[in-house]
């Protein structure tokens, strides 16, 4: 039995075999065998080589007519597969290292590609990249027969990776997944953020997990408390489903709230919207007991197709969403490509600094075609229902500015080819980067609402990147500069007299809660699985006690006071949350 702890990303409690999968790249991890899978994996390896010829011969026809180069690049990769003394080395490996066909793979070749960038001649060092290459190509097969078995279990799992994508997660069949760990990853990353949707309970950021852990290893996931346990005993087995029942029993009774308002003890009425990536999720927003849906995050629309959506692919999404909302508030975010969502067909043109680069409403405004397709399905659709547009990641006026006439231009096309949609949609934008934040007196005047982000406005601010699991101590919304900021938009949007929620992962936290509503904030737009808890909390809170914590906190100077300040105000609201 092993124990290790990471960031809790989405709660409950599972139990199940594991099921390990890699990325398609050369650096698996070490895996370990039993001495009866040898011949297995020495099948699996065969194969593996043979269909990697079979679809490195078929790419050789469809290039037949380029140049010499690229005939020597595919001659080099041939010579490599049919190699059998290479095939024999790795088999060697499997057989006396007692090892995975995808670790003997990928070591072996490491091992040739060292010793290819050690030559001095730079011609032959260079080779070594060529090596990487072919690893890759007999890797993906291997993986690639992964993924499929994903796409079709039969029997549960807990899906143990070392990275995991949103889309990759948001691929999981939730009847199948019942628990997912990773090694990498922070609390508002967006494979977290996906999870937690889906009501997978998630733990992140457990640094080496995934090399300790063999398939159908017994594995439990404490997505309340960050736990992981591999192989345990039968003690903490028993112990364990105890707790999932305990837990599970607490879920069914908030989930009677449905019905009751989001109302404080004092009688502030407080809006509960949910955050959703695809259609589907519209329905457990409304089971949940949701007031609407505030925040659509529609680059998911992308993120699993090898060509862009057309128009009618946007339209027939939004149109499915809107109408399950039964005239409920919608609020469409438009597309927030790049960082850690990349189109398929983007996913290998990698930025130095994505998160500070070409992304979201900065892609859109350099990609005004794409930009305006989904545009056009949006206004289309706006004649559906109560729906709201939102423009992601707005760092100045000039770019909000930029947007909305994209926008006036795309109305007036449909005009005149008198199609209809509603004029008067409102506008609003995502407060999520400091100089939003700071200007957002001077923003508000051109939206009708804001959203405070703050899943990037605490990466923005504090300049530490939301994903990386080595600098996750440092990322905490609950640090002074960020609690500011949100201050200033708060107050700025009331000045104005606009609506404003707040979306970012902070808004399903309990321990946030009360600051929030004594900050003034009364809308909050959430994973939806967290829904009841969130209502049962401000059902459970004063205005008094809120406004008296937010004061409080907002003269504090230390992020760790600040934190335990917060829990120990929500535990004693409410207790079996903690
Ligand atoms: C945010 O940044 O807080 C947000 C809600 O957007 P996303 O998590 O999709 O970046
Ligand atoms: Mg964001």
């Amino acid at each position: 039995m092993e124990i290790k702890k990471g960031i809790a990303v989405s709660p409950g409690i599972s139990i199940a075999k594991s099921m390990v999968i890699d990325s398609e790249d050369y650096r698996i991890p070490y895996r370990a065998i039993e001495p009866g899978q040898r011949t297995n994996e020495i099948r699996r390896l065969r194969k593996a080589f043979s269909d990697a010829i079979d679809e490195l011969t078929q790419l050789e026809e469809t290039h037949k007519n380029k140049g010499s180069q690229i005939k020597d690049i595919f001659a080099v990769h041939q010579r490599f597969l049919h190699d059998r003394s290479l095939q024999k080395k790795i088999a060697d490996t499997i057989r006396t290292e007692l090892v995975t066909a995808e670790y003997a793979i990928s070591n072996t070749f490491r091992e040739i590609a060292s010793h290819f960038a050690d030559e001095k001649d730079a011609y032959i060092s260079e080779r070594a990249a060529d090596i990487y290459d072919i690893a890759r190509r007999v890797l993906k097969q291997l993986l690639g027969k992964k993924r499929e078995e994903i796409g079709q279990l039969k029997e549960e799992v807990i899906i143990v990776a070392r990275e995991l994508s949103p889309i990759q997660t948001a691929s999981f069949d939730k009847k199948f997944v019942k628990g997912i760990t990773s090694d990498a990853g922070g609390r508002t990353s967006h494979a977290a953020i996906v999870a937690r949707s889906l009501g997978i309970p998630a733990v992140v950021a457990l640094e080496d997990f995934s090399t300790i852990v063999n398939e159908d290893d017994s594995v439990i996931v404490d997505g309340n408390r960050g736990i992981v346990i591999v192989n345990p005993d039968e003690k903490t087995i028993r112990e364990y489903q105890e707790y999932r029942e305990d837990f599970n029993q607490l879920g069914h009774k908030l989930n009677t709230l449905r019905e009751k308002p989001a109302v404080t003890r004092d009688g502030a009425n407080i809006t509960l919207l949910g955050n959703i990536e695809f259609p589907g999720e519209a329905q457990t927003v409304l089971e949940k007991g949701g007031d609407g849906i505030g925040l659509y995050r529609t680059e998911f629309l992308y993120l699993n197709k090898t060509t862009e959506p057309t128009e009618e692919e946007h339209y027939e999404a939004y149109s499915q969403t809107i109408k399950a909302m039964q005239n409920k508030p919608v609020v469409i975010r438009t597309l927030d490509l790049g960082a850690d969502k990349y189109t398929q067909s983007k996913r290998f043109v990698r930025e130095p600094n994505p998160f500070l680069g070409l992304r979201s409403i900065r892609f859109c405004l350099q990609n005004i075609m794409m930009f305006k397709t989904q545009l056009r399905a949006i206004l289309r659709a706006s004649v559906l229902g109560n729906v709201k547009i939102m423009f992601p990641l707005i760092t100045n006026q000039q770019e909000l500015m930029q947007a909305k006439m994209i926008l006036h231009d795309v109305m007036e096309d449909l005009s005149e080819e008198h199609i209809d949609y509603n004029r008067n949609m409102p506008v609003g934008i995502m407060v999520e980067t400091p100089s939003a934040a700071l200007t957002a007196f001077s923003l508000a005047k051109e939206v009708s609402f804001f959203s405070i982000g703050t899943n990037d406005l605490t990466q923005y601010t504090l300049a530490v990147d939301r994903s990386n699991e080595l600098v996750s101590t440092l990322y905490s919304t609950a640090d002074p500069a960020v609690l500011r900021l949100i201050r200033t938009v708060v107050q700025d949007a009331h000045k104005a007299q606009i609506d404003l929620s707040i979306c970012g992962e902070v808004a399903s936290e309990p321990e946030y809660i009360m600051l929030l509503l004594g900050m003034g904030v009364r809308t909050f737009s959430l994973a939806s699985p967290m829904i009841p808890e969130i209502k049962q909390i401000i059902r459970s809170v004063t205005m008094t006690d809120c406004n008296k914590v937010a004061r409080k906190i907002l003269s504090m100077n230390s992020e760790r006071h600040i934190t335990s300040y917060l829990r120990n105000a929500a535990r004693k609201i409410l207790p079996e949350a903690f």
